[in-house]
């Protein structure tokens, strides 16, 4: 079979050392033939390769399908870690909120299974690292930019809220990109389903880092809380840093209850208006995720379908 063939190469990497590819352009070498997971319940063999991040519970690996040859994310989980029974409760409701969802601007789920050692969720590649990485690089982006991505994910949240879930950590951490630049939301770890129309949910595990202030405030929350963490999300992208951020929590949290935050003058009027709306205090009063899509700010420049990869690391030019 096809996976026998390929370990059977990746052993030998002393015939062409480093840069052995196969047939469809995976480079085998980036795998060690040494580290293989056995996913019993479909009979699949994957290799692991290089690590890609690291989380609160995960350590997130790239995992080589051995029967399609495809690149997977593996987030590898050490039953030790998941010994108490609420932590296994957290990642099967991650799971069970990720499994069926399918949209571009969403990472896709692909399985689930575990070992005698570790549980493994087996998830779409995102090769291109997070928002937080384009942004340690460029300090902050141009308006072209934060609109494709804005508008990615407007309606990454979109399909999310018409599956009835929050998605409740909307964060640039959480926010991936592939090799087309494509950016999908990740991490449904503090993600809730509503169970039915106008269902407040009131308590959040665990702290989410755009926190709206009727989650602060235990007021009952519910989709809204993601707009406003999409504002402040929006607000970072352009300025460098988030709307709240100050040198404690504790203040932090005062200015969020007080709606205290200021934008630099050199944002344009049209992304300072879409902030301020999806910062607002009322949840109410924010705006619809259509309104947003609709908003001035995506009209009033360019607004690229595609992003070169160079974004990562330099600002595009713009005529
Ligand atoms: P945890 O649930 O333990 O917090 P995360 O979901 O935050 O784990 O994943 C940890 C890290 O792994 C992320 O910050 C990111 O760098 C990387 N990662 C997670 N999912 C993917 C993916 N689908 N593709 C590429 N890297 C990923």
């Amino acid at each position: 079979p096809a996976h026998v063939s390929a370990m059977r190469e990746a052993r030998v990497p002393s015939v062409t050392p480093m840069k052995r590819r196969d047939s469809k352009g995976v480079n085998i070498s980036n795998f060690d033939p040494n580290c293989i997971i056995y996913n019993s319940n479909t009979d699949t063999t994957y290799l692991r390769g290089k690590l890609l991040g690291k989380g609160g519970f995960a350590k997130c690996y790239e995992m080589l399908d051995l029967s399609s040859n495809k690149i997977y994310a593996g987030k590898i989980i050490h039953k030790h870690r998941i010994s108490k029974p609420h932590q296994r409760q957290k990642i099967m409701r991650e799971v069970e909120l990720q499994r069926y969802l399918k949209h571009r601007n969403v990472v896709e789920f692909h399985s689930f299974f575990e070992d005698d050692e570790n549980v493994y969720i087996v998830l779409e590649n995102c090769s291109r690292k997070s928002l937080v990485y384009m942004l340690k690089h460029r300090k902050t982006l141009t308006e072209p930019e934060v609109r494709h991505f804005m508008g990615q994910l407007v309606e990454g949240t979109k399909y999310i809220h018409n599956n009835n879930i929050i998605h409740r950590d909307l964060k640039l951490g959480n926010m991936l990109l592939n090799d087309d630049m494509d950016v999908k939301i990740a991490d449904f770890g503090l993600a809730t389903r509503v169970e039915y129309r106008g269902e407040k949910k009131m308590t959040v595990c665990g702290t989410p880092n755009y926190i709206a202030p009727e989650v602060l405030q235990k007021k009952g929350h519910s989709y809204e809380a993601d707009i406003w963490a999409l504002g402040c999300v929006m607000y970072a992208l352009l300025v460098g840093h988030p709307p709240f951020e100050t040198a404690t929590l504790k203040e932090t949290y005062i200015r969020i209850t007080e709606n205290r935050f200021s934008i630099p003058d050199w944002v344009s009027p049209q992304a300072r208006n879409l902030i301020t709306k999806c910062l607002t205090h009322e949840p109410e009063l924010r705006p619809s995720l259509d309104n947003i899509l609709i908003d001035e700010f995506f009209s009033s420049g360019p607004h690229p379908t595609r992003l070169s990869t160079s974004c990562c690391t330099e600002a595009p030019r713009y005529h």
